[in-house]
Formats: C-alpha cells, structure tokens, sequence
C-alpha cells in the first residue's frame, strides 16, 4: 500500500505529492489528466515570483519537479470509489484497486459554461472565468459580466475599478448577490445591470471578441452589447460526482469540507485545492492548500500505528 496516494495532478496535487514525498513516504498521484485547469489557461501573470508564464510551461514544470521525487504517477486514470478502512481503498473506473493508509483529494473543479455558439471559439480571446486572472487584460475597455450572484457582482466591483466599463447579464428578474454587493455595484458609476438577459451569442471578429448578442426576456427582443471581454460567472462545479453518497462529508455546494489543516470528515483522507472548500480558487492558493494537506498526512500518519 501507499502511505499517501494523491487524487488529481493539478497545481494542488503536485504540491501535495512533492511534500508528501519529501518526507521518504511511499508516494503516488492518480490523475485524469496531469496539469488539471493549468493546462487550459494561456498567460499567468499572478504566479508569485514569476511575473509572466503560460499554463503548459508551468505544467511542464510542475511534471519535471514531481519527477525528480520518487513519486508513482499514474495519468490518465480516473478513481471512481473511496472506501475507508484499516487502509483505504481507491477503485479506478478502469476496476483497479488501489489501497493506501491516507489519501489526498485535490480532483480540482471546473467553471460552469455558457454553451452558446462562439464560447469555445473566443475562450482565451476575450471569454474569460477568472477576474482575479484576466481582469488586468481589460483595462480601460468595456466587458460584460454573466450571472448575477455573488461571485458575478463581485467580479463586476472587482472589474469596475481596472476597465472602463462593466455590463452585468442575470438571466432571472432578480440578483442573487448578497445586498451589500448589489448596493455597492448599483454605487459605481460605470457598472450597468441588466436583468432577464439570457445571452445567446459571443460575437468575434475571427481573433477576439468584440461583444454579445442577448435576449431580453421580457420583450422576446435581440439586442447587442460591444465589449471586449466576458467574465461568464455562473458557477463553479466540484469534481466531486464520484465522492455523493459516499463517506466524505460534502458542503451543500458539492465541495469537500476540510478544516484548516486539510481534514475532511474520513480519518486519514485530506482534501486540497478547488475541490476543497477552501477559499479563493487561485494557482498558488491551490499549491498551498495541497502543501498543507500533505503536511497534515504526515503527521496523521506518525501518530496512526500500522494496522
Ligand atoms: P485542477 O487544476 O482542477 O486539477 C484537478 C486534477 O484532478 C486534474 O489533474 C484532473 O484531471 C484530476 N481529476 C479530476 N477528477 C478526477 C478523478 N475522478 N480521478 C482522477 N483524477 C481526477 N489561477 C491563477 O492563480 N492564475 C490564473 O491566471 C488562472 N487562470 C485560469 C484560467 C482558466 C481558463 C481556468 C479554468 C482557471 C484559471 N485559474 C487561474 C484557476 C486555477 O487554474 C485553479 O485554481 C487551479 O488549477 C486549481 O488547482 P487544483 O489542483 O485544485 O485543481
């Protein structure tokens, strides 16, 4: 058996299966796919230290230095079932088992989509999911924000002080933010909300985008809106599917609930990373929060004799 077995090879993972393995424990990350979101975003310029890279090189990194540790990497494998126990028990969908005194679960999570023609097509070239990220690439021009609930409106005051302009869309009659949100963004002089809007098109010119197309559902009208980036904020989905139902306590958003150091509510399993309900779903905060997970297996496992 392994003595820590990590569960997704994002940022999160990596981070746990570097610490984990820096302590000489028999080490091994199990994921679908090594690199996780990273390998979906271009530049990232909020990787602390390193003022501008992109998402590929930085997982190319992240394979080269879990690489030089002793660790099993097994990709493209997906766990399908937990079991705890004297060990823990990891089924894969392929129906291998593999057993482990503690696992780390950093399977990481994915934005909720808009699924209208020209999303796919302007991903990274004005379709964006992260303020924290992307806001900088706006500055001074107009973009839109989908979804009015908490992490919309909070994307719109966030937006609102670095580009020139900022549309909200709400598809219902009514904001889902929280008031203290919705009063401050109704404050700023440059945010604009538009309620009962589904959005039905990203509009480009064949590089970038140039606007929106929505429906306002009260007028069955078409209208156009011109901005140069999306932020679509309405959601974001724990790759938990495959934990409901089981052991592991989740929040009523699907996410697994850890406590400072990491712990979920199964002895010996640890969950890191945006699957966790840590908060801020950020690169490094990911890394920490994966450092800290293998940390906390550790010493659950010094103080847990062999059974
Ligand atoms: P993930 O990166 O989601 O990794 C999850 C891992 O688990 C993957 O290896 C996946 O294959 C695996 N997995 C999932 N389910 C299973 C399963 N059942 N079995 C086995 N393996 C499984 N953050 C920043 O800090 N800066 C940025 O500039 C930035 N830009 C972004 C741009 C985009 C387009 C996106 C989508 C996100 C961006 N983020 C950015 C957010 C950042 O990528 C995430 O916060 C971070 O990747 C979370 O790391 P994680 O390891 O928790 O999860």
């Amino acid at each position: 058996p392994y003595d820590v077995l990590v569960i997704g090879g994002g940022p999160a993972g990596a981070a746990a299966a570097i610490y984990a393995a820096r302590k000489g424990i028999r080490t091994g990350i199990v994921a679908e796919r090594f690199g996780g979101q990273v390998m979906d975003t271009v530049g990232i310029e909020n990787f602390i230290s390193v003022p501008y890279t992109e998402g590929p090189k930085l997982v190319a990194n992240l394979e080269q230095h879990v690489k030089d540790y002793e660790v099993d990497l097994m990709t493209e494998q997906k766990a399908a079932k937990l079991t705890s126990g004297d060990f823990i028990e990891l089924e894969l969908e392929n129906g291998a088992t593999l057993t482990s005194r503690s696992v780390i679960l950093a399977t990481g999570a994915r934005w909720r989509e808009m699924n209208v023609p020209g999303e796919q097509e302007y991903r990274g070239k004005g379709v964006a999911y992260c303020p924290h990220c992307d806001g900088p690439l706006f500055k001074g021009k107009r973009v839109a924000v989908i979804g009015g609930g908490n992490s919309g409106i909070e994307a719109a005051i966030d937006l609102a002080g670095i580009v020139e302009h900022v549309t909200v869309l709400e598809f219902a009659d009514t904001l889902r933010a929280d008031e203290v949100l919705q009063r401050k963004a109704r404050s700023m002089k440059n945010v604009d909300i538009i309620k009962n809007a589904q959005t039905t098109e990203v509009r480009g010119d064949g590089n970038k985008v140039v606007g929106l197309t929505y429906t306002d559902r009260d007028s069955g009208e078409s209208k156009n809106v011109d901005v140069a980036g999306i932020f679509v904020q309405i959601g974001l989905i724990p790759n938990t599917d495959w934990l409901k139902g089981g052991e592991v306590k989740l929040s009523r958003f699907g996410e697994i609930e850890v406590d400072a150091r990491g712990a979920t509510s199964v002895p010996g399993v640890f969950a890191a990373g945006d699957v966790a309900t840590v908060p801020y779903k950020q690169i490094v905060v990911a890394m920490g929060s994966g450092s800290t997970a293998a940390l906390s297996a550790f010493d659950y496992l010094i103080r847990t004799p062999l059974p």
